[in-house]
């Protein structure tokens, strides 16, 4: 089996061994989309590393102890919880900041002005490339979530059923059980 020793391997882009000991959450941990993040099995060490390094054995940084790398399965829950507070703050910090007054636009030159409004017409239409690309993946994950919410309710009707059909099961084999005994 191909071996990694741990934290010595920091490559760029490559097997990033980081983490933090359980029960302490580090700041410093820096968690990418293409993270696999898991948990030590002996010491619940939280270990960060990149998914090129999912099925390879390495150390954990805490204990020592030797691990294998779970399979990538898309972002991990602790990439999309930071991600997700980042973007909340960035949100909160554009809301608060005050609009401008002015544009200052009588300091710039004719030739200044056209490159200002060039620039900004690009700039515009960046945003509504973004804005729809967004848009469509709001939807997708949409219909993604309301798909998973219907295949829960059907998983748990089913679970109800089972459950009826045993509870009757036992109260038969109960039953059966005192008439033998009496
Ligand atoms: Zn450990």
């Amino acid at each position: 089996m191909e071996e990694l020793q741990a934290p010595a391997i920091v490559a760029k882009d490559q097997v990033v061994v980081s983490g933090s000991a359980s029960n302490f959450v580090s700041d410093t941990v820096h968690v990418t989309e293409r993270d696999v993040v898991f948990n030590c099995s002996h010491c619940e060490g939280e270990i960060v590393i990149d998914k090129e390094g999912s099925g390879l054995a390495v150390h954990c940084p805490f204990c020592g102890s030797e691990l294998i790398v779970p399979e990538y399965s898309g972002p991990s829950l602790r990439f999309l919880q930071t991600a997700t507070a980042k973007l909340a703050r960035e949100v909160e910090a554009a809301r608060q900041a005050p609009p401008p007054t002015s544009y200052h636009l009588d300091r710039l030159s004719p030739e200044e002005l056209k490159r200002r409004q060039t620039a900004l017409e690009g700039a515009f239409q960046d945003t509504q490339v973004q804005a729809s690309e967004i848009k469509e993946h709001v939807h997708h994950a949409t219909i993604q979530l309301h798909r998973y919410q219907l295949k829960l309710e059907v998983i748990l009707e089913r679970q109800s059923e089972i459950k009826a059909e045993l509870d009757a099961i036992r109260e038969i084999s109960r039953t059966l059980k005192d008439q033998e005994s009496s």
